[in-house]
């Protein structure tokens, strides 16, 4: 039988499922998400509840409640990224039965596709049902990026096989919970409380409050019917009852007929610009929406322009073609040119889940260069989520003691510290202390990004007013955090956790003693802070400089102590060459990988693990991620090695300095974290290992597509591994780096690959790269003096 739904898909741009697969289903609705950067909503089926198969799961941008749960006789408090109502809700009955679940009869066909191009997710089921009726339902839906409050759903029915009354039963759902990640089932879920809900001029709506952080929220539905271009004869029923709509449409159906059900929806909260009522808001915005077909024709084409600067094309390798356009879309998603107009920044798992609740760590370190090398003004609404909360980074240094800015390692909405202090440990059943918000690197990132947003765009405006006060107020943070010791004429910062997160403090210390001291990563990286701190105070306009100085003064003492600091900070390397991850880390006991490998089918969390068998991580050389190595993917090999030398220690041997680290602490990490594979691709780059560098990037590609963290995925995307990929796609295989206003291109092409190009923007210049293993061209799109100078290398040769 010929199914409408059924086209040939270009399987570069889809991501296409023919079966149905109850164990898979919540991880297809993760990577079948839509979104705009306003809102996302989760690829569930329109029909599902909450259930252990369905999550349909929609997030707000920046929507977040606060509330108190009780573990162990303690209070904690969890800032949730609140799961809003449920929009999607269609369900159909026959006759007099119940409203059906697909899933419970016999599937015919199946089909679920997310469209990437297009943004659009839709499936194709037939069913059928114990009395042998045949149904077929086809479904799309988008969320709109023309208009961001709109989503839209168009639902097609089909009785193929017979002839009976259907009812169609499209609503709006405020009854959901944070029921999404298991580990938090047992806190407090319910966010939201109901104001209102019914009828409301031609269709119904829901309006709801979140019930600490008292954001309004709502959501206004329209839902039409036709058959034929034509309105069949119906009934309208609407019902409702506390935080639920419905709008009841029957009719009497004919065999082979097919009823389309298109319903829009529109959202407002009281967090959007300039919105008194989001429910006047709500219901002017649908009084505006033109149709369906109108709408999805604009829709398709907004993101025909954004693929138009986003997509990397890839010949030779499907795979990689597929799953780098699906990192693509969900950065997307996540934050799209829609994110200019809301305060909200980039959630490390996208607006696709409830894990880590939502909240934005230092993940952007990976995800940004994506933003600010395409498009950089989301990464500048990115930043501005930012310095919004510098205030609050300022008042969190003074409470710990320290001067300027001081971000938190994770962050919601008011810009506090949102770490838990304890944390499920699902292997054990355990609630373990969370020390992890001593990850002061938090501020290194942001200090990193608008380094880097400045010098790829050349926004001096926003230097001017921003990040120059970000990058001087977290410089002097870590000013006042690094520590001169007379002893050694050196500078320390103690009581820190790098990237590596295993490491929560030293063994046997108590809880309040936690950190650990001179953590590399942190060490080398503040130095670099402390020059481009230098560096910006010295480049700044004199009256930028004067503008800023009344803001927060500033003088030359200060600046004489980041140059003290940058010639003076505290690095251990070992007389074999192995810079230490933190003081005392080679003191501590080796693992035994081989024993665990054997017990346990997966040691990703070795963390975990290791707490459970009473025993703790902070005993071994074991690291979740990239920790020191780090600084090879955040800085170049070179930059690393020019800064351990000016801290007295000479690389002699480069090769062989990066190869015998990369090897003494790829050995001892876990890759907990699918950070980690990102950041050893970029590392085995500059080792000029190929088969190293493919072999994670390969890792990292396949990641979330397949969930390869078991579970993780299923609870939101990894926006670092995202947007990592495609970093390491531009600097690695095309081989591109951006220094002293040039560019140069020095490609290493994987060898199946055929040919490789993009768009990036750099310094109000489109450049077009197209790479094979013969050619390399570089395409610049202005009129005005060409002043860049790109260096071109073709088999290692300038
Ligand atoms: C990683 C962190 C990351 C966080 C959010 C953790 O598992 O170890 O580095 O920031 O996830 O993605």
């Amino acid at each position: 039988m010929k199914h409408n739904g059924e086209k040939r898909r270009d399987p570069h741009w889809n991501l296409t499922y023919k079966e149905y697969n109850a164990d898979e289903e919540k991880l297809r609705e993760t990577l079948c998400t839509i979104g705009n950067g306003n809102f996302g909503t989760r690829g569930c089926y329109e029909g599902a509840r909450i259930s252990d198969t369905h999550y349909p799961g929609t997030y707000i941008a920046g929507v977040f409640n606060k509330l108190p749960s009780t573990v162990h006789d303690k209070v904690i408090y969890n800032d949730d990224f609140v799961n809003c109502p449920n929009w999607l809700a269609v369900e159909y009955k026959i006759d007099k039965s119940n409203y059906a679940n697909p899933f419970h009869q016999k599937i015919l066909h199946y089909e679920q596709n997310l469209n990437m191009r297009d943004a659009v997710m839709s499936r194709t089921i037939e069913v059928q049902d114990r009395l042998g009726r045949i149904t077929r339902l086809e479904s799309e839906r988008f969320a709109d990026l023309v208009d961001p409050h709109f989503g839209a759903i168009q639902f097609k029915i089909t009785p193929v096989n017979y002839s009976a009354p259907i009812s169609l039963r499209s609503s709006l759902d405020g009854t959901v919970i944070n029921y999404g990640v298991p580990r938090y089932r047992n806190l407090s879920n319910k966010h939201l409380a109901p104001i209102d809900q019914g009828k409301v001029d031609e269709g119904i709506f829901i309006y709801c409050e979140t019930n600490q952080s008292h954001i309004q929220i709502a959501m206004v539905a329209r839902t039409t019917i036709y058959s034929g271009g034509k309105e069949p004869k119906v009934q309208h029923k609407i019902a409702s009852q506390e935080s639920f709509a419905s709008e009841v449409i029957s009719f009497d159906a004919a065999k082979g007929t097919t009823y389309v059900l298109e319903k829009i929806v529109s959202i407002a909260t009281s967090r959007d610009e300039n919105t008194a009522s989001p429910i006047d808001a709500a219901r002017v915005h649908l009084s505006r929406a033109t149709s369906y077909g109108d709408m999805i024709k604009a829709h398709k084409k907004a993101w025909r322009e954004l693929w138009n600067m986003a997509d990397t094309r890839i010949e030779g390798d499907a795979f990689s073609q597929k799953v780098i356009r699906l990192h693509t879309y969900h950065l997307l998603t996540t934050a799209s040119p829609n994110s200019a107009g809301i305060d909200a920044g980039m959630p490390a798992r996208g607006l696709h889940g409830e894990a880590y609740r939502g909240h934005i760590f230092w993940d952007s370190i990976y995800a940004l260069p994506f933003f600010y090398q395409r498009f950089p003004a989301i990464a500048r609404s990115l930043l501005m989520y930012r310095y919004r909360r510098l205030d609050a980074a300022r008042n969190y240094a003074k409470e710990n003691g320290f001067e300027g800015a001081m971000f938190p390692w994770q962050s919601s909405n008011e810009g506090q510290e949102e770490t838990q202090e304890i944390h499920f440990n699902p292997m054990s059943g355990n609630w373990d202390p969370d020390l992890s918000r001593r990850q002061r690197h938090i501020s290194i990132a942001i200090f990193y990004n608008v380094y880097k947003y400045h010098s790829y765009t050349g926004d001096t405006r926003f230097l001017n007013e921003y990040g120059a006060e970000m990058m001087i107020e977290i410089a002097r943070f870590w000013a006042s955090a690094a520590k001169f010791r007379k002893k050694d004429e050196k500078y320390h910062i103690c009581g820190v956790m790098g990237p590596d997160e295993f490491h929560e403090k030293y063994p046997g210390k108590p809880d309040e003693e936690g950190g650990v001291n001179d953590n590399a990563y942190t060490n080398v990286m503040v130095v670099w802070i402390m020059e481009r701190a230098i560096e910006i105070l010295d480049e700044l306009s004199a009256e930028a400089k004067n503008a800023l100085a009344e803001k927060i003064a500033f003088d030359n003492n200060e600046k004489e102590k980041w140059h003290h600091i940058s010639q003076h900070m505290y690095v251990s390397v070992t007389k074999d060459g192995i810079v230490e991850q933190f003081s005392g880390y080679m003191k501590l006991k080796e693992l035994d990988w081989n024993h665990y490998r054997k017990k346990y089918d997966d040691i990703y969390r070795m963390d975990r693990i290791l707490k459970a068998e009473d025993d703790s991580p902070d005993r071994y050389k074991v690291a979740k991620q990239a920790d020191m190595l780090m600084l090879f993917y955040v800085l170049d090999t070179s930059e690393v090695i020019r800064l351990l030398g000016q801290l007295g220690y000479e690389v002699k041997d480069r090769k062989a300095f990066l190869a015998e680290n990369y090897e003494y602490y790829v050995n001892r990490t876990s890759h907990g974290s699918t950070l980690s594979k990102v950041a050893h691709a970029a590392i085995a780059r500059d080792m000029a290992n190929k088969d190293e560098t493919w072999k994670w990037f390969y890792e990292a590609l396949e990641s979330d597509i397949y969930d390869t963290q078991g579970g993780t995925t299923v609870e939101g995307i990894h926006s670092a591994v995202m947007g990592g990929t495609i970093t390491i796609i531009s600097r690695v295989f095309a081989g591109i780096a951006f220094r002293s206003g040039n560019i140069r291109v020095k490609p290493a092409l994987p060898k199946h690959w055929k040919r490789l190009s993009f768009k990036l923007y750099i310094r109000n210049r489109l450049y077009t790269f197209d790479i094979t293993h013969e050619n390399v061209s570089v395409g610049v799109d202005t009129d005005s003096d060409n002043a860049t100078i790109v260096q071109l290398y073709k088999n290692g040769k300038s």
